[in-house]
């Protein structure tokens, strides 16, 4: 096992990391960019090195900055956690012919995932059912048309080299095709420098269960139930869930060993996740992503197990250890993603120094986030803070816990989603588990900002409790009033995404 290891990445899923290797007696290195200076998670690793200017592509996308790191503070190994660039064949390849260990697949299985059609045709192969459409890109319009005729509308234009949402198009009629096929294609030359494209059937709203697998170096390939997603916006996952209300015990063992076909197809190595649409009893591989995901920490608190120990030993060469038989999942997990933008105004980013905090506590209450008092939260990153997740004997009680735990959350100087997040947790639909990704869509009231009676109330006692704070900090309380131009009232402090008017 190696004794120091880098973690290319910021933010909360750094700090996740860092706990873990802490606890394994490995030694961190972190990174961290002009405006991480004064991060979280460079206060909580052994070792910190500054990689560059605050845009990514200056620094936390910079692959000789962080190998020049890894070399300097003597890391073995470097962890790339999620987004910038843990899914970039190219960061994995150079990582090995460093000499250093790569968290995570090897950079051929990181480059088959990644290209949609390819994905397909080995999913295919290894009978994972796929949603219908072609499995090669088409040549021009003329051929999407065919296609699209053979499986009937509507359709999804996607592009083989996609991710992120980018490039794609669903499409109702034949005369809309040409159209479509320009622009998506346009897109996706944009964004990934490739413009080709396919089509599959557009799926009326299905749901998002996706499975976690684990590999290692020895040829064991394990599942370790699903995650339900389907509460998203925009594509962007925003509750995650497991289990699953809708997944019983035989489709979970059948989308499992879907899922370990997925994987071995691959050669698949560490810690993955394979995506699939649930639709009308039937369920179609969407895509592998070859990484730790944000919502792993539900499967953690379901199975007992630390997924960011296992991918770390996995990596090293150890064996699994463990077997199908041996996972279990018990009770029910629930995560909310805390961001920096205001369901009230169209999840509109907000900026700021986080000037308080008060985060939850108590039984079955897991916080993993990135942020601190005094931390300034800028428009360069994420908007990803941090992911609060509850751990209860059933999903009723998981939601009750949730809720609760949402109630304790104070996050003041910046607006969150928070407000989201509760209403969610009283919401009919979804507290009878009948979810789809149209969800939010088909859900506006969640983010209307008509404040009712009980809630202004609500935000006149966070609004006392935070002057009272002040006092016991024998710091005078900081009333309604302007600072630096910016408001400066209570009732902003108190996390509370209080309607502007202007
Ligand atoms: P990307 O890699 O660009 O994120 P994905 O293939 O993962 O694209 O799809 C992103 C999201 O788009 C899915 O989570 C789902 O909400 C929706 N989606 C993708 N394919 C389909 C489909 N065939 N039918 C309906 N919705 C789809």
């Amino acid at each position: 096992m190696f004794q120091t290891l880098l973690i290319a990445n910021r933010g909360e899923i750094a700090l996740r990391i860092i706990r873990t290797c802490r606890e394994m007696g490995i030694r961190t290195v972190a990174v961290f960019s002009d405006a991480d200076r004064r991060s979280p998670h460079v206060l909580a690793a052994d070792d910190a090195v500054h990689i560059g200017p605050s845009p990514s592509a200056e620094s936390y996308l910079r692959v000789d900055r962080l190998l020049e790191a890894a070399k300097a503070t003597g890391a073995q190994a470097i962890h790339p956690g999620y987004g910038f660039l843990a899914e970039r064949a190219h960061f994995a390849k150079a990582v090995i012919d460093a000499g250093l260990t790569w968290i995570g697949p090897a950079p051929e299985t990181v480059a088959a995932m990644g290209d949609k059609t390819e994905a397909r045709r080995r999913m295919q192969a290894a009978e994972v059912p796929i949603v219908p459409g072609v499995v090669d890109a088409v040549v021009d319009a003329d051929e999407a048309a065919r296609v699209a005729q053979e499986i009937g509308f509507p359709i999804l234009l996607k592009a083989s080299a996609g991710g992120g949402g980018k490039g794609m198009r669903v499409v109702e009629t034949v005369e809309e095709i040409p159209k479509a096929f320009e622009s998506a294609g346009r897109e996706a030359v944009a964004a990934f420098g490739d413009g080709s494209l396919y089509v599959e059937k557009y799926l009326d709203a299905p749901r998002h269960i996706e499975i976690q697998i684990l590999g290692d170096s020895h040829g064991k390939i394990l599942y370790l139930g699903e995650r339900e997603c389907s509460i998203q916006r925009r594509h962007q996952k925003l509750v995650e869930e497991c289990p699953s209300p809708v997944v019983t015990p035989e489709l979970r063992t059948e989308m499992g060993e879907a899922a370990v076909r997925a994987a071995k197809a691959v050669d698949y190595l560490g810690a993955g996740t394979v995506e699939f649409l649930f639709h009308q009893e039937a369920y179609y591989f969407l895509e592998m992503n070859t990484r730790l995901q944000v919502e792993h920490p539900v499967t953690e608190l379901v199975t007992g197990l630390d997924l960011v120990e296992l991918q770390i030993r996995v990596a090293g060469g150890e064996p699994l250890g463990l077997e199908q038989e041996e996972i279990s999942l018990q009770g029910h997990a629930i995560e909310c993603r805390i961001t920096s933008e205001n369901p009230y105004r169209g999840f509109l980013p907000s900026t700021g120094v986080i000037d308080y905090m008060r985060l939850p506590a108590g039984p079955g209450v897991r916080w993993d986030g990135g942020i601190m008092e005094g931390f300034e939260v800028g428009l360069h990153y994420d908007p990803l803070l941090a992911k609060l997740i509850v751990h209860a004997t059933s999903r009723e009680a998981a939601i009750h816990r949730m809720s609760r735990a949402l109630e304790e959350l104070v996050i003041g100087g910046i607006d969150t989603c928070t407000p989201f997040h509760r209403r969610v947790m009283e919401e009919p639909d979804f507290l009878r588990g009948a979810i789809n990704i149209r969800y939010v869509e088909d859900h506006p009231d969640l983010m209307d900002d008509g404040l009712c009676a009980e809630e202004i109330e609500a935000a006149a006692l966070a609004a006392a409790l935070l002057e009272e704070e002040d006092r016991r900090r024998h710091r005078a309380p900081r009333l309604a009033g302007t600072e630096g131009g910016r408001e400066i009232s209570p009732w902003r402090r108190s996390g509370w995404p209080w309607p502007e008017r202007e």
